[in-house]
């Protein structure tokens, strides 16, 4: 094992970057050339499929089966002609990541040959045995049929031969088992809730899109290093390893200049970011000694979600061309940096102006502060459901870390919009202080043009405003967007209803428009001022304030996912018509199971490190020091011997206390989890993972950093943080 180390250290110090065959052509030529986008089906379909397709995706319409037959041909026909052989629904199962099943271009032409068959049938409804993917109870496994159709608002597109068409995922009865289906359900919702209030401002409003752009931190590791990592393999963490000596604190990595053999990746990557239509921009080096990111330009959310998830397994691939694995899990490593996925959130209408970001009209001035309004009442009224969405058994580690935000969810708003809504709340001025400016006239029907810091920003703040869009830090970096994504759009679709609600029986009770919305945003402004935090989330007495606010402050993750079962959660869902009351029990049934499964992979994993790596090898080096000392003895006598066999008795005694220590506690964490795979159902399951399991990892992980620290390095089994996090 000793050797494989020092063979690894040696082969990736040696590597050179991969040669990468950059494409001829200017990125516009080959940029979409996977994609079966509008331009190709121009040029595919017939002009009038052409149009009926264009106007079902734009205008939200079903595809009807004798459409779907004509789309199916040319699209067969553009896939053969680009060399794929096999097709496949790609889709979104409640597991992070992605699902398919390929099927090949051919069926029985009844003459004995072979035909490249693909109908509308295929693009309308499939019927792959779901019976393995999670469900939490919804399907009995009798009726192990699941549905899927293709998402028309989501392009197909080629990867290694095989045509994929983004499909949703939903049971026999219609339940979504699935990310993509509520998703698009919520998105629906807050369209016609945004639209319905855009209108107040401009009549023509006819769609509002809600918009993502995600940023992807993650990290590189050396393959070989990866591979002598039992626990990085089967875990995507490290799960043992003492901090190196040199780490993030010269903070020398950040925006530094990129390895030239992570560049080569990088560059590959982006070329296959680009070829399939993902518009991969920004790339940089992170906080973390190898942690990268890597942030497109945003896109509507739905097709944003489809791009990161394609992305994530798109760098898996590329990683290993490049003999590197890439690290997607927010905590690979103890005490540097975590990796998350900045989701940076805004609503548009048809007409192009950003909901969030302030104008140079009045009008668009009053619609700015409604929008922003109506987002902090959302985000107040659900802050415990908008943590459940981000929290799993990887991001738990992140959350609440030193670099991470903390596990309360609050609002950063920055000093100017901060200041403008506090004057707005207070009724008896009309007058606001714009910073560096003079005073301006607020009146009713007129607030002065803003212009928003945005550089003000705060990153200790887990929902910050940044100028004209919100950002969601707190997700995970192997986290499916979505699950933010559906929750944070279908509360403020729902608050954004109960406002218009608001201010339409105002408006029939005889008051002016204007003045109707600038007293619901008053109220908005004052029953969500808890939420509202610019303060330094990281501080222990942010903890005790946002539990004197009412905010949600638990911590433990398996009580997390209660917020998605309280009654206000699953009216909200209910009234918005993306999560029925089943589904969202079945769902929480699957992030319970995941949860303990995770967990429990990890305790396996740590005690089998333990007890056949650890152990053997503290054993041996315990055993050279013995062997010295019992020389020393031979060779020295009286209290000389005692004096210079001192150093390595004290040695053997802790090699001694730190082993017996992992040996119990490895018992005591067999006999936890053998309990907790007893309890009844998968919540106390999960809180019986995360209260009794986990803490004793804690405990083993501490006794063998420990060990890592004493042990003759050349004995040492693993591969240590200096090599996974320097070698590049
Ligand atoms: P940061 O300074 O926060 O790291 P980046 O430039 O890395 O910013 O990423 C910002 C992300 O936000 C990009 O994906 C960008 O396209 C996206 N973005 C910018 N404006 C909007 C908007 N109005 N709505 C959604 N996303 C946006
Ligand atoms: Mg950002």
């Amino acid at each position: 094992m000793s050797d494989l180390r020092f063979k690894s250290v040696e082969v990736a110090s040696a590597r050179k970057p991969v040669k990468v065959d950059t494409p001829k052509e200017r990125v516009n030529k080959y940029y979409g050339c996977q994609v079966f986008n509008r331009q190709k089906m121009f040029e595919y379909l017939p002009k009038d499929t052409y149009e009926a397709l264009v106007d079902a995706i734009d205008n939200k319409k079903p595809l009807s089966r004798k459409l779907a037959d004509s789309v199916a041909q040319g699209m067969k026909q553009w896939a053969i002609e680009s060399g794929a052989r096999h097709y496949t629904h790609w889709f979104h199962p409640l597991t992070d990541g992605t699902a398919e099943k390929h099927d090949a271009f051919v069926e029985h032409d009844g003459k004995g040959g072979m035909l490249e068959a693909f109908t509308g049938k295929l693009l309308v409804q499939q019927e792959p045995d779901a019976s393995s993917f999670p469900n939490g109870g919804i399907r009995n496994t009798f009726e192990a049929r699941g549905y899927s159709a293709w998402d028309i608002s989501s392009p197909a597109f080629i990867i290694d031969g095989t045509l994929c068409i983004p499909t949703i995922f939903i049971s026999y009865t219609g339940e979504s088992l699935d990310y993509k289906t509520p998703l698009l359900k919520a998105l629906n919702a807050v369209d016609k809730a945004a639209t319905r209030v855009a209108r107040y401002f401009d009549p023509e409003v006819k769609h509002v899109s809600s918009y993502l752009g995600w940023e992807q931190e993650y990290f590189l590791v050396d393959e070989a290093l990866y591979a002598a990592r039992p626990d990085l393999v089967m875990t995507g963490r490290t799960l043992m390893g003492h901090e190196s000596a040199k780490n993030q604190q010269l903070e020398d990595h950040y925006f530094g200049s990129i390895p030239s053999r992570v560049e080569a990746f990088m560059l590959d990557l982006e070329i296959e970011c680009h070829k399939l239509g993902i518009p991969a921009k920004t790339r940089h080096n992170e906080v973390a000694p190898n942690q990268f990111e890597l942030a497109p330009v945003f896109e509507e959310t739905n097709l944003a979600n489809d791009h990161n998830l394609l992305l994530m397994s798109l760098m898996a691939e590329v990683a290993r061309r490049h003999n590197f694995r890439v690290l997607l899990h927010e905590k690979p490593f103890a005490g540097i940096n975590g990796s998350g996925k900045h989701n940076n959130w805004s609503l548009g209408t048809d007409k192009g102006v950003l909901l969030f970001a302030p104008g140079k009209t009045p009008e668009r001035n009053l619609q700015f502060v409604a929008f922003v309004a109506n987002v902090m009442a959302a985000v107040h009224k659900h802050n415990a459901l908008m943590k459940a969405t981000i929290i799993s058994a990887t991001n738990q580690h992140r959350l609440g870390a030193n670099e991470a935000p903390p596990a309360i969810i609050s609002m950063f708003l920055g000093s100017q919009l901060s200041r403008i809504l506090d004057e707005i709340d207070r009724e008896e001025t009309d007058e606001i202080m714009l910073e560096g400016k003079e005073k301006v006239k607020l009146e009713i029907s007129q607030i002065p043009e803003l212009r928003i810091d945005n550089t003000d920003r705060n990153r200790t703040s887990p929902f910050a405003f940044t100028g004209n869009r919100f950002e969601y830090r707190a997700v995970g970096s192997s986290a499916n967007c979505a699950a933010a994504m559906i929750a944070l759009n279908a509360a403020v679709a729902d608050q954004l209803n109960q406002f218009a609600d608001a201010v339409d029986a105002a408006v029939a009770a005889g008051e002016a428009q204007d003045t109707a919305i600038l007293n619901e945003v008053k109220k908005l402004i004052r029953a969500s001022r808890a939420i509202h935090f610019d303060g330094n989330g990281y501080s222990d007495e942010w903890k005790e304030e946002a539990a004197r606010r009412g905010l949600d402050v638990e911590t433990s993750a398996p009580l997390m996912y209660d917020a998605y079962q309280r009654p206000d959660t699953i009216e909200m869902f209910k009234r918005t018509g993306v999560f029925t009351q089943k589904e969202l029990e079945a769902r929480n049934e699957v992030k319970w199971e995941m949860y303990s499964k995770k967990i429990q992979i990890e305790a396996r994993v740590l005690g089998d490190l333990a007890i056949n790596h650890i152990i053997p090898a503290a054993t041996r080096y315990q055993s050279l020091l013995l062997d010295n000392v019992y020389k020393i003895k031979q060779l020295f006598k009286g209290d000389k011997a005692d004096k210079i066999a001192r150093q390595d008795m004290l040695s053997i005694e802790e090699i001694a206390d730190n082993m017996a220590a992992i040996k119990s506690n490895v018992e005591l964490m067999v006999n936890a989890r053998r309990k907790a795979n007893h309890m009844p159902d998968e919540r106390s399951k999960a809180i019986a993972y995360h209260d009794d399991v986990f803490p004793l990892m804690e405990k083993i992980r501490k006794s063998i950093d420990d060990l890592e620290l004493m042990v003759d390095n050349e004995i040492w089994p693993l591969p240590k943080y200096r090599e996974l996090l320097f070698i590049r």
